[in-house]
């Protein structure tokens, strides 16, 4: 019978440098000869002078220990694992233990284990690896589906959002009927029920620079699945100060980017991008919109290259920004050099400890993301309810409607005219200054935006809708469907 016979790191000197080996046997007595007879100094650590086996040292055949059951005559099966145990002082057959597979692992890892690239030292790798990923969102679906069911033994999630059905089309951590449950537990369910040998550690807080070295500094690879500027930065900055790699991915529409920011090895994401957009610049996906399957192409690549990491397989995304377009179904890579003025990698860093990144991005606290509250202002702000009261008065008043036409087809407020935001500054001859003017959009962001270009104008009488047609429909018309 044909099985494998696993050798502790204390042991191995004395069976080749081998910490696994395939020997024939029928049972324990015969597989050990078969070892000893091969590696005659072995012998002297497991038998004491009667041949019997020696107290300080355990066998284990597929988890079981042989003390158990029938001792030495334990028969064996082809496929079995015998497993030596010696009981060293201090805490390292611990870890010597904690990475060995299982038979049931080596089940589960089979497709890996016969790959020359991963094996079985890779599958111990992948183990003994921990991972954080950032968001249990769009990216952070098919990467940690795909890392949990490859075995990788930690991963930790970070994610304080609730599951919205918005988030259904691309999030597939989350079933429907999860909608408005923590993404946390529902992340956490669905990768438990991939693979319950992988630890899970769930964080249920968002990434500040107060928490964001303390949650890290136990991993060994980050992998930023965020849609946010400033968490991007933190989670950047943070990792460089940690000297830990940072796989970034982003997506938008139909294009995505990866790359592996990595600054012992290359450049980091402020190398690319010293500073963060001005908000509103660049939309989000809540405002501009994301393939379905998009996170699911560039959340993939990002899991790809934290296994390669892990097993020391192949060649990183390190130095290179690799872009692909699904209109185009073309990908294209661009060189990236480290900056040697870089503020926090490069030679004379000016950042040595992380900053306020909302501030940095130009943002207020709570800015950050499009459906977050924010506390109204009353002086450019009206809610849905106002506004509806104003309306009913003064049936003059303008309401303009300031998304994009592809959202004016999913719904619109009856009676208002569409201007996109994008347009308004070259459409204000449609906008006259004595009218009471309100503008909208989904949320209440854009419309904001385009009361400062009306304000610099000359407009007076301008109010913005808290909350958008979003607000609206909760508050008034609730035929109108939210998206
Ligand atoms: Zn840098």
């Amino acid at each position: 019978m044909s099985v494998e016979v696993q050798i502790p790191v204390a042991l191995a000197k004395h069976a080749g440098n081998q910490e696994s080996l395939m020997l024939n046997g029928n049972s324990v007595r015969e597989a050990l000869d078969s070892l000893m007879k091969t590696y005659p100094t072995l012998k002297t650590h497991l038998l004491n002078e009667k041949g019997e086996l020696r107290h300080f040292v355990n066998i284990y055949v597929n988890d079981q220990d042989i003390r158990h059951g029938e001792q030495m005559k334990t028969p064996l099966k082809a496929g079995d694992v015998l497993i030596i145990v010696p009981s060293i002082a201090g805490g390292s057959t611990i870890k010597t233990e904690s990475t060995e597979l299982s038979p049931k692992e080596i089940q589960r890892y089979s497709r890996h284990l016969i790959m020359p690239e991963v094996g079985l030292e890779g599958q111990k790798k992948l183990k003994a690896a921990k991972i954080l990923c950032v968001g249990a969102g769009g990216l952070g679906s098919p990467l940690a589906m795909y890392l949990a069911a490859a075995g990788v033994g930690t991963l930790g999630i970070v994610e304080f959002d609730v599951v919205d059905y918005s988030n259904l089309q691309r999030q597939l951590l989350h079933d429907t009927d999860r909608v408005g449950k923590p993404k946390l537990q529902s992340a956490m369910d669905r990768l438990r029920a991939i693979n319950p040998e992988v630890k899970l550690v769930g964080y249920e807080t968002r990434l500040t620079s107060d928490n964001v070295l303390d949650i890290m500094k136990n991993y060994d690879i980050v992998i930023d699945g965020t849609d946010n500027f400033p968490t991007r930065y933190l989670v950047n900055d943070a990792c460089v100060l940690l000297k830990k790699p940072n796989i970034y991915g982003s997506i938008f529409r139909f294009e995505g980017q990866a790359s592996v920011f990595d600054s012992l090895k290359g450049p980091c994401y402020r190398c690319l991008y010293p500073e963060p957009p001005p908000p509103g610049l660049v939309p989000s996906c809540a405002e501009g919109g994301v393939l379905g399957i998009l996170p699911g192409i560039i959340g993939t690549i990002q899991a790809t290259e934290a296994i390669k990491i892990i097993i020391g397989k192949g060649e990183t995304l390190v130095g290179r920004l690799l872009l692909f377009n699904a209109l185009k179904m073309q990908f294209r890579e661009m060189k990236l050099r480290k900056d040697d003025s870089c503020p926090i990698c490069g030679k004379n860093p000016t950042i040595t400890k992380l900053i306020d990144y909302e501030k940095f991005c130009g943002l207020t606290r709570g800015e950050t993301s499009q459906v977050e509250e924010k506390k109204m202002d009353s002086s450019v702000e009206i809610t849905a309810t106002e506004l509806k009261e104003l309306w009913d008065k003064n049936k003059k008043l303008k309401v303009v409607d300031v998304r994009n036409p592809e959202e004016y087809e999913i719904c619109r407020i009856e009676g208002a005219s569409l201007i996109p935001l994008s347009e308004i500054g070259s459409r204000l001859g449609e906008l006259n200054k004595n009218d009471q003017i309100v503008l909208h959009c989904h949320h209440g962001m854009r419309s904001l935006r385009a009361l400062e270009v009306l304000k610099k104008a000359g407009f007076q009488n301008v109010k913005s809708l808290s909350g958008g047609i979003d607000a609206w429909s909760i508050e008034i018309d609730p035929s109108i469907p939210r998206y």
